[in-house]
Protein backbone atom coordinates (compact mmCIF):
# COMPACT_ATOMS: atom_id res chain seq x y z
CA UNK A 1 0.00 0.00 0.00
CA UNK A 2 1.20 3.49 -1.30
CA UNK A 3 0.67 6.39 1.06
CA UNK A 4 1.76 9.60 2.67
CA UNK A 5 -0.15 10.64 5.17
CA UNK A 6 0.33 14.21 6.34
CA UNK A 7 -0.78 15.03 10.15
CA UNK A 8 -0.55 19.24 10.23
CA UNK A 9 0.63 20.53 7.36
CA UNK A 10 2.07 24.15 7.33
CA UNK A 11 -0.87 26.50 5.72
CA UNK A 12 -0.48 29.56 4.98
CA UNK A 13 -3.52 31.31 6.53
CA UNK A 14 -5.17 29.97 9.84
CA UNK A 15 -7.00 33.24 9.91
CA UNK A 16 -8.23 32.52 13.62
CA UNK A 17 -5.39 30.86 14.66
CA UNK A 18 -3.28 34.04 13.91
CA UNK A 19 0.24 32.01 13.31
CA UNK A 20 1.27 29.62 11.60
CA UNK A 21 2.48 26.47 13.33
CA UNK A 22 5.52 24.52 12.30
CA UNK A 23 4.53 21.22 9.86
CA UNK A 24 4.37 18.34 13.19
CA UNK A 25 4.09 15.12 12.12
CA UNK A 26 4.88 13.67 8.81
CA UNK A 27 5.11 10.40 8.07
CA UNK A 28 6.35 8.31 4.78
CA UNK A 29 5.50 4.90 3.78
CA UNK A 30 8.26 3.46 5.69
CA UNK A 31 8.15 4.62 8.95
CA UNK A 32 4.25 4.56 8.54
CA UNK A 33 4.83 0.44 8.05
CA UNK A 34 7.46 0.25 10.94
CA UNK A 35 5.36 2.26 13.63
CA UNK A 36 2.44 0.97 12.59
CA UNK A 37 -1.35 3.08 11.85
CA UNK A 38 -2.65 2.45 15.35
CA UNK A 39 0.46 3.48 17.28
CA UNK A 40 0.77 6.01 15.02
CA UNK A 41 -2.62 7.58 16.09
CA UNK A 42 -2.06 7.50 19.37
CA UNK A 43 1.08 8.91 19.06
CA UNK A 44 -0.31 11.44 17.66
CA UNK A 45 -3.13 12.10 19.84
CA UNK A 46 -1.03 11.96 22.85
CA UNK A 47 1.28 14.57 20.80
CA UNK A 48 -1.57 16.50 20.51
CA UNK A 49 -2.52 16.40 24.52
CA UNK A 50 0.90 17.27 24.90
CA UNK A 51 0.94 20.27 22.91
CA UNK A 52 -2.41 21.14 25.04
CA UNK A 53 -4.24 22.59 22.05
CA UNK A 54 -7.37 23.16 22.56
CA UNK A 55 -9.75 20.60 20.03
CA UNK A 56 -11.23 23.27 18.22
CA UNK A 57 -8.04 24.76 17.14
CA UNK A 58 -7.45 21.29 15.17
CA UNK A 59 -10.60 22.13 12.91
CA UNK A 60 -8.95 25.07 11.90
CA UNK A 61 -5.88 23.30 10.93
CA UNK A 62 -7.76 21.99 7.92
CA UNK A 63 -6.58 23.62 4.75
CA UNK A 64 -9.35 26.32 5.18
CA UNK A 65 -10.55 29.19 2.01
CA UNK A 66 -7.65 31.76 1.44
CA UNK A 67 -7.83 34.96 3.07
CA UNK A 68 -5.86 37.95 2.92
CA UNK A 69 -3.16 39.65 5.19
CA UNK A 70 -1.78 42.89 4.93
CA UNK A 71 1.90 42.80 4.51
CA UNK A 72 3.87 45.33 7.54
CA UNK A 73 4.83 48.57 5.43
CA UNK A 74 8.57 47.51 5.40
CA UNK A 75 9.38 51.53 5.74
CA UNK A 76 8.08 54.23 7.96
CA UNK A 77 5.03 55.94 6.43
CA UNK A 78 7.60 59.34 5.60
CA UNK A 79 10.66 57.11 4.33
CA UNK A 80 9.75 57.30 0.43
CA UNK A 81 9.29 61.13 1.17
CA UNK A 82 9.90 63.83 -0.64
CA UNK A 83 8.67 61.43 -3.23
CA UNK A 84 5.43 59.98 -1.97
CA UNK A 85 3.96 61.72 1.09
CA UNK A 86 3.52 60.79 4.76
CA UNK A 87 -0.42 61.32 5.03
CA UNK A 88 -0.74 59.74 1.51
CA UNK A 89 1.09 56.70 2.70
CA UNK A 90 -0.58 56.99 6.04
CA UNK A 91 -4.18 56.70 4.18
CA UNK A 92 -3.19 54.73 1.31
CA UNK A 93 -2.06 51.78 3.77
CA UNK A 94 -4.05 52.10 6.55
CA UNK A 95 -7.48 53.15 5.07
CA UNK A 96 -7.41 52.43 1.55
CA UNK A 97 -5.31 48.91 1.58
CA UNK A 98 -6.67 47.90 4.72
CA UNK A 99 -9.96 48.12 3.28
CA UNK A 100 -9.26 46.05 0.27
CA UNK A 101 -8.48 43.40 2.99
CA UNK A 102 -11.30 43.52 4.75
CA UNK A 103 -13.94 43.49 2.25
CA UNK A 104 -12.24 40.45 0.14
CA UNK A 105 -12.11 38.29 3.36
CA UNK A 106 -15.84 39.43 3.89
CA UNK A 107 -16.54 38.74 0.47
CA UNK A 108 -14.80 35.03 0.70
CA UNK A 109 -16.58 34.72 3.56
CA UNK A 110 -20.34 35.56 2.72
CA UNK A 111 -19.79 33.90 -1.06
CA UNK A 112 -18.28 30.79 0.29
CA UNK A 113 -15.33 31.31 -2.47
CA UNK A 114 -13.42 27.66 -1.51
CA UNK A 115 -10.43 28.79 -3.39
CA UNK A 116 -7.10 27.89 -1.37
CA UNK A 117 -4.22 30.01 -2.86
CA UNK A 118 -3.71 33.65 -3.96
CA UNK A 119 -2.76 31.80 -7.69
CA UNK A 120 -6.39 29.76 -7.65
CA UNK A 121 -8.13 33.06 -6.73
CA UNK A 122 -6.77 35.07 -9.53
CA UNK A 123 -6.92 32.10 -11.89
CA UNK A 124 -10.73 32.29 -11.46
CA UNK A 125 -11.39 35.51 -11.59
CA UNK A 126 -14.27 35.03 -13.75
CA UNK A 127 -16.34 33.20 -11.90
CA UNK A 128 -15.87 36.14 -8.67
CA UNK A 129 -18.26 38.63 -7.40
CA UNK A 130 -17.25 42.37 -8.53
CA UNK A 131 -16.64 42.36 -4.76
CA UNK A 132 -14.42 39.75 -4.81
CA UNK A 133 -12.30 40.83 -7.50
CA UNK A 134 -11.78 44.18 -6.84
CA UNK A 135 -10.97 43.88 -3.54
CA UNK A 136 -8.96 40.54 -4.13
CA UNK A 137 -7.12 42.87 -6.68
CA UNK A 138 -6.61 45.75 -4.30
CA UNK A 139 -5.65 43.18 -1.44
CA UNK A 140 -2.71 41.57 -3.39
CA UNK A 141 -1.76 44.22 -5.68
CA UNK A 142 -0.69 46.99 -2.69
CA UNK A 143 1.09 44.36 -0.96
CA UNK A 144 3.25 44.01 -3.97
CA UNK A 145 3.03 47.74 -4.20
CA UNK A 146 4.84 48.45 -1.13
CA UNK A 147 7.37 45.84 -1.76
CA UNK A 148 8.60 47.21 -4.52
CA UNK A 149 9.39 50.29 -3.48
CA UNK A 150 12.04 51.19 -0.92
CA UNK A 151 13.63 55.20 0.05
CA UNK A 152 16.74 55.84 -2.51
CA UNK A 153 15.85 53.29 -5.33
CA UNK A 154 18.66 53.47 -7.25
CA UNK A 155 18.68 52.09 -10.89
CA UNK A 156 18.72 48.57 -11.82
CA UNK A 157 21.79 46.62 -11.87
CA UNK A 158 22.81 42.99 -12.68
CA UNK A 159 20.50 40.40 -14.13
CA UNK A 160 17.52 42.47 -13.98
CA UNK A 161 19.26 45.23 -15.65
CA UNK A 162 20.05 43.04 -18.28
CA UNK A 163 16.97 41.42 -18.78
CA UNK A 164 15.60 45.06 -18.95
CA UNK A 165 18.48 46.13 -21.39
CA UNK A 166 17.19 42.81 -23.64
CA UNK A 167 13.72 43.80 -23.63
CA UNK A 168 13.58 47.09 -24.28
CA UNK A 169 16.85 48.47 -25.47
CA UNK A 170 17.85 50.14 -22.23
CA UNK A 171 16.81 51.17 -19.06
CA UNK A 172 16.13 54.91 -20.37
CA UNK A 173 13.89 53.44 -23.16
CA UNK A 174 12.04 50.77 -20.48
CA UNK A 175 10.96 53.55 -18.48
CA UNK A 176 9.98 55.53 -20.99
CA UNK A 177 7.60 52.87 -22.16
CA UNK A 178 6.50 52.25 -18.85
CA UNK A 179 5.51 55.66 -17.66
CA UNK A 180 3.25 55.65 -21.24
CA UNK A 181 1.65 52.72 -19.67
CA UNK A 182 1.32 54.85 -16.83
CA UNK A 183 -0.15 57.74 -18.31
CA UNK A 184 -2.00 56.07 -20.77
CA UNK A 185 -4.29 53.70 -18.12
CA UNK A 186 -7.66 55.69 -18.53
CA UNK A 187 -9.13 56.73 -14.65
CA UNK A 188 -7.79 53.93 -11.92
CA UNK A 189 -5.59 51.45 -12.34
CA UNK A 190 -1.70 49.81 -12.57
CA UNK A 191 0.85 49.82 -15.07
CA UNK A 192 2.75 46.64 -14.30
CA UNK A 193 6.34 44.81 -15.99
CA UNK A 194 5.34 41.15 -16.15
CA UNK A 195 7.30 38.36 -17.32
CA UNK A 196 5.15 36.23 -19.40
CA UNK A 197 6.85 32.88 -20.22
CA UNK A 198 10.61 34.59 -20.97
CA UNK A 199 9.23 38.07 -22.01
CA UNK A 200 9.36 40.51 -20.13
CA UNK A 201 6.16 42.58 -21.10
CA UNK A 202 5.03 46.60 -19.79
CA UNK A 203 1.16 47.09 -19.76
CA UNK A 204 -1.96 47.98 -17.46
CA UNK A 205 -4.68 47.41 -15.96
CA UNK A 206 -8.15 48.76 -15.16
CA UNK A 207 -9.46 49.49 -11.46
CA UNK A 208 -7.35 46.90 -9.18
CA UNK A 209 -7.20 44.17 -12.03
CA UNK A 210 -3.97 42.59 -12.19
CA UNK A 211 -2.28 40.01 -14.64
CA UNK A 212 -2.62 36.98 -12.93
CA UNK A 213 -6.79 37.54 -13.15
CA UNK A 214 -8.12 35.36 -16.34
CA UNK A 215 -10.30 38.32 -17.14
CA UNK A 216 -7.20 40.65 -17.91
CA UNK A 217 -5.60 41.34 -20.91
CA UNK A 218 -2.50 41.51 -19.89
CA UNK A 219 -0.57 38.33 -18.29
CA UNK A 220 2.25 37.61 -16.60
CA UNK A 221 3.80 36.97 -13.70
CA UNK A 222 4.06 40.86 -11.82
CA UNK A 223 7.77 41.57 -11.37
CA UNK A 224 7.11 45.94 -10.81
CA UNK A 225 3.67 47.95 -10.27
CA UNK A 226 2.77 51.16 -10.05
CA UNK A 227 -0.55 52.07 -8.50
CA UNK A 228 -2.33 55.23 -10.77
CA UNK A 229 -5.58 55.05 -8.51
CA UNK A 230 -5.84 59.45 -7.68
CA UNK A 231 -5.54 58.15 -3.94
CA UNK A 232 -1.76 57.17 -4.72
CA UNK A 233 -0.87 60.99 -5.20
CA UNK A 234 -3.91 63.70 -5.24
CA UNK A 235 -2.86 64.83 -1.63
CA UNK A 236 0.61 65.48 -3.17
CA UNK A 237 0.84 65.75 -6.92
CA UNK A 238 -2.85 66.84 -7.13
CA UNK A 239 -3.67 66.30 -11.26
CA UNK A 240 -0.36 65.86 -11.84
CA UNK A 241 -0.04 62.23 -12.30
CA UNK A 242 3.36 62.66 -14.45
CA UNK A 243 5.39 64.41 -12.06
CA UNK A 244 3.97 61.18 -9.27
CA UNK A 245 4.77 58.56 -12.37
CA UNK A 246 8.34 60.68 -12.63
CA UNK A 247 9.35 60.73 -9.07
CA UNK A 248 8.53 57.38 -8.02
CA UNK A 249 11.20 55.97 -9.87
CA UNK A 250 13.46 57.18 -7.23
CA UNK A 251 12.06 54.63 -4.70
CA UNK A 252 11.69 51.83 -6.75
CA UNK A 253 13.05 48.65 -4.95
CA UNK A 254 15.32 46.94 -7.61
CA UNK A 255 16.21 43.92 -5.73
CA UNK A 256 12.64 42.74 -5.11
CA UNK A 257 11.86 43.10 -8.88
CA UNK A 258 15.30 41.20 -9.78
CA UNK A 259 14.14 38.24 -7.00
CA UNK A 260 10.75 38.15 -9.05
CA UNK A 261 12.31 37.59 -12.29
CA UNK A 262 13.48 34.03 -10.78
MN1 LIG B 1 -3.97 52.24 -4.15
Amino acid sequence: MRYKLIIFGKFTHIPKVGHDIGQVGVLNNRNMESIGRRRFVKQTVTAAAALAVPASAFAELIPTALQFSQVALPYAANALEPNIDALTMEIHYGKHHAAYIKNVNDAIAAENITFTSEKDFFANTSKLSAKARNNGGGAWNHNFFWQVMKPNGGMPTGKIADAINGAFGSVDKFKEQFTQAAMTRFGSGWAWLVKDGNTLKIGSTPNQDNPMMDVSELKGTPLLALDVWEHAYYLKYQNKRNEYVANWWNVVNWDEVAKRLN
